[in-house]
């Protein structure tokens, strides 16, 4: 049980503070501010600097811009119907600047009554009748108002409907004039905070609402945010420790598999994958659980790391599950494996959904009694429907899809504490990485298999189609192969097969009719998906258009175009996957993303991908264009919702958070010194959030 050391006087409700009263304190409510300890730590998210307002006659359009200035002129006109514009014009000494408001008669009635300046924040535009400013934020200067009242950098609040800035920022001031340095314990002990030079809670918490300087403003914004990552470090941290000193298996995991691999391979392992599989028979002999992040870019050779592993299992009397996140991936990994396996006497069990119930039962009876030693699977199956006989080793191939506490979970179904090694297909900003991944130790395969070629990358406008076709055309003829991705319609697979249809039609029938061409898509059955698979690998087929089931670890070495339609609706990370399909043997490689510019986030998208192949770059480009929410969906990954952090701008903080958090589990792994208490219980807090929005 938590057991809160926060003073109840913070805990009432914000209806009591000067100037909110119960009806305000609904629409706060809506906000989730109930208490007010829940309102100081509702963070402006940006704030105006009016101790100098910008002469009015200086804008120029586009800028953002705070102003000041008498309304002189008011008027409102109606169009079609209930449709209301209002217009407003006010005036400094410098100048005149146009406002305008849509649809909101409430604001005529308030600025009729209001007599005095008024503020408005906006972005400037170029009008009819001269500069202006539509659906500008705004609020009125009482003449009676202190200047001290605005004359500041003035925080500006998210609102809802009902609630006005004003309204806010004075219940926080009230909140915050009160505030105690004895109301809120101080998280952070005294020594952390002078080794990061932090600031004290309290005067951070006043500072980031009312700061009387920038550098105060910075300096208890750092504060806050490197309490939000260190907390959560903290139980990364905690975590990774725990499982470390669990007994697990001390597993052989000799050199010598890796020379009996290494034959059976048709190629030498890189310096990066003989360091990495070095890592992890490291911690596969270690009498503990391992628990290990493999990122590399798409292409590197993830899977014979995950092959050495195994069979390192193996050999020790372990079973192993290699679980995928797609039906194709997992089919494709069984038969690649079972292909090095197999002379070596090992045996590999399939395990997908659309395999017939005797099929499944046949793999589920041999990983049971022990007679398969392992087993490749989706992430589904291998969860839930399979029982082992001794599995020693959890390699999960995913696509950020697993939690920290799902993770957890895994480990519950193997022999005693089983190994994990968790490997991404699409490499995180390092930021990312350390908040999703902060509970296990990593390695990177930072080098890729020689004698790749650099992928050459092109953009064509959709009236440049026929040149694009042309071009693949002469290179079909020279023996390449060609996947043609279709466009990205709509979410539901029975759309994007209909338009993986169409484009199978325009290909077959009449752009490439001398030339095999095949179609791939997920209302498929597995049973034809593999046929088609099959027949692309083996070069049956010269073109195949697919939907982007083929996104994930498709590797068909001899296909080396890739043209994606509408490219411009795709993500960053979706086309970085998709161009990982090509560029994997000797030939010269192509990706070409048809697209219109039309939008400048797509147009953004597009000239990354033709700039670069490095898929960190592209990963915080991605990062940068989306946010970390979109990127990752929020409700996959609690770790990511943060109050006050920004994961793309305090990379540095998180850092030193970091740092800090690994010395401090080191020293107190259990964080039960009396000085850690308050942490102790901020990492509780942490924990049972994260485990309120992790799926399972
Ligand atoms: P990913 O990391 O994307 O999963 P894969 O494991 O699918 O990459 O490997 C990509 C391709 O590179 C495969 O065809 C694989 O056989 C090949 N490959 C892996 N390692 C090497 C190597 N050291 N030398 C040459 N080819 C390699
Ligand atoms: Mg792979």
């Amino acid at each position: 049980m938590p057991v809160s050391s926060i003073p109840s006087r913070l805990d009432t409700s914000v209806q009591y503070l000067k100037g909110v009263g119960p009806k305000a304190a609904q629409v706060l409510a809506k906000l989730g501010v109930e208490t007010v300890k829940d309102l100081l730590y509702c963070l402006p998210f940006r704030y105006e600097d009016r101790r100098d307002f910008r002469p009015i006659g200086n804008v120029r359009p586009g800028e953002w811009v705070t102003l000041k200035g008498r309304v002189v002129s008011l008027d409102s006109r109606n169009r079609q119907g209930n449709f209301t514009t209002i217009r407003a014009a006010i005036v400094d000494g410098s100048g005149a600047i146009g406002l305008i408001w849509f649809n909101q008669r409430w604001i005529k009635t308030q600025l009729e009554k209001h007599e005095g300046e008024i503020i408005v924040y906006g972005q400037v535009k170029e009008g009819n009748y001269g500069y202006e400013i539509a659906s500008p934020e705004w609020e009125t200067v009482d003449p009676a108002d202190d200047a001290s009242s605005f004359a500041r950098l003035t925080p500006i609040y998210r609102l809802t409907e009902g609630l006005s800035q004003k309204l806010i920022r004075k219940a926080a001031l009230t909140a915050v004039a009160s505030l105690q340095p004895t109301d809120i314990e101080e998280t952070l002990p005294e020594e952390l905070r002078k080794a990061n030079r932090l600031q004290p809670l309290v005067w951070s918490i006043k500072q980031v609402h009312f700061p009387n300087t920038e550098e105060n403003r910075l300096a208890a914004r750092r504060r806050l945010v490197f309490e939000e990552f260190f907390v959560m470090q903290l139980g990364l941290a905690m975590r990774r420790a725990q499982t470390g000193e669990e007994p697990g298996i001390a597993f052989e995991a000799s050199p010598t598999l890796i020379e009996e691999l290494r034959s059976a391979l048709h190629f030498e392992f890189t310096h990066a994958q003989t360091r990495v599989i070095e890592e992890i028979c490291g911690d596969m002999r270690r009498p503990h659980p391992m628990n290990r992040l493999l990122q590399g870019d798409v292409g590197s050779g993830k899977t014979a790391v995950a092959a050495a592993a195994m069979l390192a299992a193996v050999r020790s009397g372990y079973q192993a599950a290699l679980m995928a996140p797609t039906e194709i991936l997992a089919e494709q990994h069984f038969v690649s494996l079972h292909q090095l396996f197999e002379g070596m006497g090992i045996r590999v069990e399939l395990l997908v959904g659309k395999q017939t119930a005797k099929q499944k039962k046949h793999a589920i009876d041999r990983t049971t009694d022990g007679s398969g030693d392992i087993a490749i699977g989706t992430h589904a199956l291998i969860q839930e429907g399979v029982a082992f006989k001794k599995l020693g080793l959890v390699v999960v191939d995913e696509q950020h899809r697993f939690g920290v506490l799902q993770r957890g979970a895994l480990r519950q179904k193997g022999h005693g504490n089983p190994d994990v090694l968790v490997m991404t297909a699409t490499p995180i900003p390092r930021s990312l990485t350390l908040s999703l991944y902060g509970d296990l130790d990593l390695s990177v395969l930072d080098e890729m298999p020689p004698g790749r070629k650099q992928i050459k990358t092109h953009w064509k406008l959709p009236t440049e189609r026929n040149t694009v076709y042309e071009g693949v055309r002469k290179l079909l003829q020279e023996g390449a192969q060609a996947y043609m991705v279709c466009p990205l319609v709509s979410e539901s697979e029975k759309m994007l097969a209909q338009a993986a249809n169409e484009l199978y039609l325009r290909m077959s029938q009449m752009v490439f009719p001398d030339f095999r061409v095949g179609l791939l898509h997920g209302q498929l059955k597995t049973r034809e998906k593999e046929e088609a698979m099959e027949a692309f690998r083996r070069h049956e087929i010269d073109v195949l258009v697919s939907t982007t089931v083929i996104e994930v670890g498709v590797d068909v070495s001899n296909a080396s175009i890739m043209v994606i339609e509408d490219a411009n609706r795709f993500g960053l990370a979706q086309l970085h996957q998709l161009r990982g399909r090509v560029g994997r043997g000797e030939r010269q490689s192509f990706c070409v993303l048809i697209g219109a510019a039309n939008n400048p986030d797509a147009e953004a998208r597009l000239r990354v991908m033709v700039e670069t192949t490095d898929g960190f770059r592209i990963s915080e480009e991605d990062l940068r264009i989306r946010g970390p929410g979109e990127m990752y969906g929020t409700k996959q990954s609690g770790e990511l919702e943060l109050r006050v952090a920004d994961l793309l701008m305090d990379g540095k903080v998180l850092e030193e958070a970091r740092q800090a958090a690994v010395a401090m589990v080191s020293d107190d792994p259990r964080l039960g010194r009396p000085e850690h208490a308050r942490l102790a219980i901020a990492v509780r807090d942490w924990s049972s959030r994260i485990a309120s929005t992790d799926v399972s």
